[in-house]
């Protein structure tokens, strides 16, 4: 049995299942650190970022009311609005002789804490009795955590929802923020430092018309409304009708009242809002997530990446087609595949008419190619935060 964690024995082998192709693909990016790299998606980041709605509070403000209640909390280094909490671990799991198999989705959250519910669980053993004490595992074979099962699971179990074990001890652990008051007052929303980087290199002038093309869950949507004080047209779109009901919900939460909600195939808002009518547009398609940590399970092969690829080319068509002439786009992903970042950014300019910009923080690796002065990539082994790409490009 694989127990992930970095002092005990990382098989990336069985975590991560990529074609040769696909390898072949990352090591144009990662050379001989192929492997750190791949090692690095299994762990989590160090610090577990989050940050404070600004038009609702001063973040030193909820500093100080988070470390009064007791929280290890920080501000970033470099963005006043971004706070983080410390991840511990790994922790050592004791191994017990009764367990749960969860689906990826419930392993990569119990692995962090959370306690496990119905919907997850793929196999209950026979062993498994209220109070006893097991281990969650994923399907492939990782001991995500200790556990004790819940009074009811048995019910919960026939009913599909409800608490099936509480978490006693996890790989990894950070205090969960969603029960806390500041969520519930919409003063904080948590993202990662590098999706953060989006609405910091757009740059959005207040009173200016912003369009972000894949909006849901609406992580990059509110920042920028926050970053441009809340005054300007900010239009969100999405095409998946629940995942735009959560957006606005979270927009309520926040109390973003005035960024607009468009449920649509981004690629058909030339013809929804007009062609050569927005100032700045924001193009964080789906990806192959690649870099999105920690992973305990995915499978992908090369054909999956050059169909993202191809689909992600035909929202920056719609993007050059939306904006002013010099208006700017921001094109990002949280993958580290060359198809999905500078290919594309290379059609763009090849082919549609950009020109790409240094807008950079000083603080990042730089981007491959001929854009390695402008466009940017975090890297997990790197800077310990989700892989991510990021570059900022202006319409001729
Ligand atoms: N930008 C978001 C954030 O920071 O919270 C995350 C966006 S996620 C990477 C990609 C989103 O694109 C998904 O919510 C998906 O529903 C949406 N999407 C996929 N195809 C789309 C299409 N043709 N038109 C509009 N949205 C689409």
């Amino acid at each position: 049995m694989t127990v992930l964690g970095l002092d005990i024995h990382v098989d990336v082998g069985r975590v991560l299942l990529y074609d040769n192709e696909l390898l072949d693909e990352l090591r144009r990016v990662y050379g001989h650190s192929l492997h750190v790299l791949l090692t690095a998606l299994t762990a989590p980041p160090r610090r577990y970022y989050f940050r404070v709605n600004v038009l609702r509070r001063e973040p030193g403000v909820v500093l100080d009311e988070m470390r009064a209640e007791g929280y290890r909390v920080y501000m970033d280094e470099h963005w006043g609005e971004a706070l983080w909490l410390p991840v511990v671990g790994p922790q050592r799991i004791q191994l017990h002789d009764c367990m749960i198999v969860v689906d990826k989705r419930a392993a990569e959250s119990v692995m962090m804490g959370a306690n496990l519910y119905a919907p997850g669980v793929v196999k209950v053993e026979n062993c498994v009795a209220p109070g006893r004490e097991v281990n969650i595992v994923s399907e492939n074979g990782v001991v995500v955590a200790e556990a004790v099962a819940a009074e009811g699971f048995q019910e919960a179990l026939r009913r599909g929802r409800g608490l099936i074990a509480r978490t006693v001890r996890p790989l990894y652990s950070v205090p969960s923020l969603r029960e806390t008051r500041w969520h519930r007052e919409g003063v904080i929303y948590e993202q990662s430092v590098s999706s953060m980087t989006v609405g910091r290199v757009l740059g959005a002038e207040p009173g200016s018309v912003v369009v972000d093309m894949c909006a849901a869950p609406g992580g990059k949507t509110g920042h920028i409304y926050e970053l441009m004080g809340g005054r300007g047209r900010v239009i969100a779109v999405d095409h998946s009708r629940s995942k735009t009901r959560r957006l606005r919900e979270e927009m309520e939460r926040l109390g973003h009242r005035g960024v607009e909600i468009i449920l649509a195939d981004a690629r058909r808002l030339p013809e929804i809002l007009g062609e050569g009518v927005v100032d700045y547009v924001v193009l964080d398609p789906p990806c192959s997530s690649i870099g999105v940590i920690p992973k305990i399970y995915d499978k992908k092969s090369i054909e999956d990446i050059e169909k993202l690829a191809r689909y992600q080319r035909s929202f920056l068509r719609a993007a050059a087609r939306l904006l002013k002439p010099g208006g700017v786009l921001v094109y990002s992903t949280c993958t580290v595949t060359v198809s999905e970042n500078e290919a594309n950014i290379e059609y763009a300019v090849k082919r549609l008419g950009f020109t790409v910009e240094d807008a950079w923080p000083r603080r990042w690796s730089r981007g491959l190619g001929g854009y390695g002065a402008a466009a940017q990539r975090v890297h997990p082994h790197v800077h310990g935060s989700t892989g991510y790409f990021v570059a900022r490009l202006r319409r001729r």
